[in-house]
């Protein structure tokens, strides 16, 4: 679903992607995980079409996301991505903020847009708040509704980046029961995290970066219980 070759990316003259390739097959959960400054984040932004590649190419569903010929609403509906930060609207509600992309870019049905965004409240868990702005609501539970919102659009594949990082260690669990379920019913998710014992438990595979260069990638049980390469097992020396 996706395919990602030799991708390069420099800010200001630094590479800080020097050619990276990456593939996800449809349903397939892949965590990238590495230390900071390694180009995660650029590389997801990469993936959406957020930030530019100065060379390489990246493919989703077929779709070159770097050639400027390529349909961008198409784009944006098959990725849906998730921030550290959620951005929501604030001044609208819960079951607005949901609705809002659906409505006014896909321009859908406004009865048939609600009743999606009243099930995927549902999905996530959070029945009762649909009314709620969000500063009402707790991290965990913003979180949540970002993803809905992202899911709103009925993505192919979702990206995460570091979605739990900023939340009280109290709330973690439950935005990642949200992605468990997600992968659990086949949705293709690409996610940064550094919740390894989350990545051991959901992927299928593992990349792990380290300045701008992919340097293995694995299953998961290979990744965590026989790394090969001497960065990767310096690097899970520390955090596990
Ligand atoms: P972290 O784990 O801290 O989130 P990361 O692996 O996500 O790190 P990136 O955010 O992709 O790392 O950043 C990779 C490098 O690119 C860093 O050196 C960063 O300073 C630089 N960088 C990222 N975005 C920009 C930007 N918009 N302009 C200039 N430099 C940038
Ligand atoms: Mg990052």
């Amino acid at each position: 679903l996706i395919r990602c070759r030799e991708v390069r990316k420099s800010f200001n003259g630094v590479e800080v992607l020097r050619g990276v390739c990456l593939d996800v097959a449809r349903g397939e959960v892949v965590c990238i995980i590495g230390p900071s400054g390694s180009g995660k984040s650029t590389l997801l932004r990469c993936i959406n079409g957020l930030a530019r590649i100065d060379g390489g190419s990246i493919h989703v569903d077929g779709l070159d996301v770097h050639d400027p010929a390529t349909d961008r609403l198409a784009l944006r509906r098959k990725v849906g991505m998730v921030f550290q930060q959620y951005n929501l609207f604030p001044h609208k509600t819960v079951l607005k903020n949901i609705m809002m992309a659906p409505l006014h870019v896909l321009r859908e049905p406004r009865a048939e847009v609600e009743a999606r965004a009243r099930a995927l409240i549902a999905k996530v868990r959070l029945q009762g708040k649909e009314d709620a702005y969000p500063g009402e609501l707790s991290g965990g539970q913003q979180q949540r509704v970002a993803i809905a919102r992202s899911l709103a659009m009925r993505p192919e594949v979702m990206l995460f980046d570091e979605v739990t990082a900023a939340l009280d260690p109290e709330t973690v669990s439950e935005v990642l029961v949200t992605i468990r379920e997600l992968a659990a019913e086949g949705m293709t998710c690409v996610l940064v995290t550094h919740e390894m014992g989350f990545a051991r438990e959901v992927a299928d595979h593992v990349y792990f970066t380290d300045a701008g260069l992919i340097v293995e990638h694995a299953p998961a049980a290979d990744f965590f219980n026989r790394p090969h390469d001497p960065r990767t097992q310096a690097f899970l020396a520390k955090v596990l």
